[in-house]
């Protein structure tokens, strides 16, 4: 049986993210067949020669944080691929560290690859799982002459480790007696060494060219509480200790993880050789995702949460998977782009993040019921309409969907209206309300001008209308068309709410460029409008249901809302700016 080797990425695409729009696969299907990359290449000859009869694959997240959007990457890789190839996608926590594992992350995990659609059934596993049989392992390459205890410190390990140009220097240590070693083994998993004390290391090649050979360390001590595992044990593997085993006791066929691991294959595959594992994995690397105006590291998310730059791990700013939820992103809108971003590629360039969000903004266009909002409030009252009267105006709920159906919508003599739609004294591209100028109010009436009222301070305070009857429902018998549709509220129907209306985390698209992130943070990245109003159908719109405000954008109700307080995120604006980006990139 032959290993499958990767061919070499860098001759798959020359750019990070390219654009394959003919791998692109229908929304909620599984992937067409003729999707192709070269992971995909690769698990497909495994299965067509017989070298894997089912393909097992693993999501292998360190609960040290919440799931990113580069994270998205990697779930949707591992989960995919089993599915297409009739296979299983294991979820497995990679809780090998204690420091800065929590419950609290175990749990937003599960919750967020959910939310992206996928599933691992009854294949949850934790590598803390495997300690013992780890433990077991370590203690096979001592006695096989394969690792030995060192007590050098870490500071010495790294002066002793060499550079990319010089070999390294062996340990003083390095020729410990096999009994030597497993009495001091054993002595460190009893918990007499303080943490640093001393390590476990394989015994390979000091002088080898790849630094991860250099006699890489496997277990460490670490006197912490773990959050499974207790105070069972005082000395923890590494990742590279951990990874491959367990995916060898779990029976995965293809390892799949970031290009940054590419080093440690060597060491992977040394691993595997050198222990009885009942299974023989094989790891393939692709390119991570990143993306403009966004910072995609779990430390640094953590510190924007911790120092109060944001309010939380899905504050809906943030580019974690809880945010985007939050903030009404739709999971189908995310995988729609996930299926077009490639898996090859080197070098820095990130996605840009207007595809993404044109990409959201399809499935939101095709699915959001469309309703009024008021954002910044003016009042418009129509003095020819009669007091007390209300009537019921039919609106489209969806016009990108004629099954969704129409509602009613009360209209009256006191409306509110969005104050920039009225300028006193307008430009001449400005089409909208101004004095003595009639516009249409949507699914309602015809309405002109007639005067302003200013308070003391001269700001306008309520505009003073007259309406045409004859226009009911948008549509002059005459044929005359005003140049604006204006979107309005009944007053006294109206509900009060609060919105949320963000901006870019980051001012510029390559946040940190300068050295430092923090400068780049946007003071601005949130406004919060108190004063706005919705149409009475929203307050009964339940959290994770993204609306179209009709002229505004995509917003969805926010999980502080109160029954008598509604909260709204703006999830995106409705302008595609990467549209506008492509018809720029394709002038000459
Ligand atoms: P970070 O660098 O943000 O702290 P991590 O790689 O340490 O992330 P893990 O929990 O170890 O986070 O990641 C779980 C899996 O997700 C790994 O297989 C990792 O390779 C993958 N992954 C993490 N970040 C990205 C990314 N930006 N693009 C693609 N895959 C990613
Ligand atoms: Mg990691």
């Amino acid at each position: 049986m032959s290993a499958p080797t990767a061919p070499d990425i860098g001759t798959y695409c020359t750019t990070l993210i390219e654009v394959t729009s003919n791998s692109r696969v229908s929304a909620g299907t599984p992937a067409s067949p003729e999707r192709r990359d070269f992971i995909r290449e690769i698990v497909a000859a495994d299965v067509r020669e017989g070298r894997v009869s089912e393909v097992v694959t693993r999501f292998p997240p360190e609960p040290n944080g919440y799931l990113h959007l580069g994270h998205s990457k990697a779930i949707a890789l591992n989960f995919g691929i089993a599915q297409e190839f009739g296979g299983r996608c294991h979820l497995r926590f990679d809780d090998t560290n204690p420091i800065g594992e929590e419950q609290e992350y175990i749990d937003s995990i599960q919750e967020d690859i959910r939310w992206l659609g996928f599933d691992w059934g009854e294949h949850l596993y934790f590598a803390s799982d495997y300690f013992h049989q780890l433990y077991d392992w370590a203690v096979h390459l001592i006695k096989a002459g394969k690792a030995y205890v060192d007590d050098l410190s870490a500071d010495k390990i790294r002066e002793h480790r060499g550079t990319l140009t010089e070999p390294g220097k062996n340990s003083p240590w390095r020729d410990r007696s096999i009994d030597e070693n497993l009495n001091l083994f054993e002595r460190m998993r009893a918990g007499e060494f303080p943490d640093g004390a001393r390590v476990l290391r394989a015994k390979i090649d000091m002088a080898s060219p790849n630094i991860n050979m250099r006699d890489p360390v496997l277990y460490r001590i670490l006197h912490a509480t773990h959050p499974r595992t207790g105070d069972e044990w005082c000395i923890y593997p590494l990742y590279d200790f951990a990874h491959g085993q367990s995916d060898a006791i779990e029976g995965i066929t293809h390892s799949l993880c970031t290009l940054e691991f590419e080093d440690h294959r060597p060491l992977y595959d040394w691993l595997i050789e050198n222990l009885p594992v009942p299974s023989r994995p094989h790891q393939y690397e692709f390119a991570r995702l990143n993306f403009t105006y966004t910072v995609l590291s779990k430390r640094f998310l953590r510190r924007l949460v911790s120092e109060g730059h944001v309010r939380g791990w899905d504050d809906p700013r943030m580019p974690t998977l809880s945010a985007l939820r939050r903030r009404g992103f739709p999971p189908e809108g995310l995988r729609n782009f996930l299926d077009m971003v490639s898996l090859g590629g080197r070098g820095t360039s990130a996605a840009e993040i207007e595809m993404l969000e044109h990409e959201v903004r399809d499935v939101l266009n095709r699915r959001a019921l469309r309703r009024f909002a008021v954002l910044r409030p003016l009042r418009l009252v129509i003095e020819n309409y009669p007091e007390g009267q209300i009537e019921e105006v039919e609106a489209v709920n969806n016009p990108e969907d004629p099954s969704a159906g129409t509602r009613k919508v009360p209209f009256a003599r006191e409306l509110w209206i969005e104050r920039d739609d009225f300028m006193e004294d307008p430009p001449s591209k400005f089409f909208r309300l101004a004095p003595g100028r009639e516009v249409r109010l949507r699914c309602a009436y015809f309405v002109t001008c007639t005067d302003v009222v200013k308070d003391a301070s001269g700001e306008i305070v309520e505009l003073r209308c007259a309406y045409d009857p004859e226009t009911r429902g948008g549509d002059a018998p005459d044929g005359r068309r005003p140049k604006a549709t204006l979107h309005w509220l009944s007053s006294e129907h109206a509900v009060p709410a609060q919105v949320r209306m963000y901006d870019r985390l980051f001012t510029r698209p390559d946040p940190g460029a300068d050295g430092d992130l923090y400068a780049d943070l946007n003071p601005n990245s949130e406004t919060v409008l108190q004063e706005c109003l919705v149409e009475p159908a929203l307050t009964e719109l339940p959290v994770g249901e993204t609306v179209q405000f009709e002229r505004l954008g995509y917003f969805c109700p926010d999980p502080d809302s109160t029954p008598g307080r509604l909260v709204f995120n703006r999830t995106l604006g409705l302008r595609d700016t990467w549209a506008k980006l492509q018809a720029r990139a394709a002038r000459p």
